[in-house]
């Protein structure tokens, strides 16, 4: 369970999240949208602890962190994990090393038990015949898998995803959005910042409207897109349906 409440961040003299109230539920799957530079991905920052919030708090699990302790941030980051629009994979590892190396280089868990559950990650998003292939040898969609499961490998309690399909060719898109969906089936936590549109109101509970790093409408898929309630989101939802 993730809250977010009355949450501020700058960069340098310019205020880029103002007043950010936002929660995700255990289960929950949370889309953020809105236009760009609206504060989608500043935001996943300040949760990770990549940029400290001037004010507000984030809560998880009912734990406010301090992001002045580096202990809170070391536990925040070990409970949410997030994958980016680039993958970022390790080019001189074989995918099965990619997915095991933190569990076990960063929480110490034993190779052999954190490889056999790598495994059965890796055949979860469709590379259990991959295992010993270097990134290069991938597409971009198995990439982004393999980032996907990663992220899995530290056992999150919530999985943040910031546009983990638009570095990708438009026939690769949909082997990472059903992995996606079938993560939610399996009652995956997530806040999802994405632009495909049709996926956002298929697996969302709820659809959070960014604009100018205020949120600006919380609803379920059904109002942002059918029945906006703020001309801001009437504007937003008009452009790009
Ligand atoms: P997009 O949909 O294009 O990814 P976004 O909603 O994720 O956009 P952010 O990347 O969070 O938007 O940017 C929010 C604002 O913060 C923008 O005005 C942007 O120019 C500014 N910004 C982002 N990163 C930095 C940075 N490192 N230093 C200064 N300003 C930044
Ligand atoms: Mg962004």
């Amino acid at each position: 369970h993730l809250d977010i409440v009355d949450l501020r961040a700058d960069y340098g003299s310019h205020t880029v999240l103002e007043r950010i109230n936002l929660e995700v539920g255990k289960g929950e799957i949370v889309s953020l949208i809105g236009p760009s530079g609206s504060g989608k991905s500043t935001l996943l920052r300040v949760i990770l602890g990549l940029l400290p919030p001037i004010a507000g708090e984030v809560r998880i699990g009912g734990q406010t962190i301090d992001y002045r302790n580096k202990r809170d941030v070391k536990a925040i980051r070990s409970r949410v994990a997030v994958v980016f629009q680039q993958y970022n994979l390790f080019q001189n590892m074989d995918v099965l090393r990619n997915v095991t190396i933190a569990p076990v280089k960063v929480k110490g868990r034993p190779r052999a038990e954190v490889e056999e559950e790598a495994k059965l990650l890796l055949t979860r998003v469709g590379l259990g015949d991959k295992l010993k292939s270097y990134p290069d040898q991938l597409s971009g969609g198995q990439q982004q898998r393999v980032a996907i499961a990663r992220a899995l490998a530290l056992k999150p309690e919530i999985l943040l995803l910031d546009e983990v399909t638009s570095a990708l060719d438009p026939e690769l898109v949909n082997e990472v959005l059903d992995t996606i969906r079938d993560l939610a089936t399996e009652g995956m936590t997530m806040l999802i910042v994405s632009h495909e549109m049709a996926f956002v109101r298929e697996v969302s509970s709820k659809v959070v409207f960014m604009a100018a790093g205020h949120v600006v409408e919380t609803g379920p898929p059904k109002q942002i897109f059918d029945n906006p309630q703020m001309a801001r989101t009437q504007d937003f939802v008009g452009k790009i349906l």
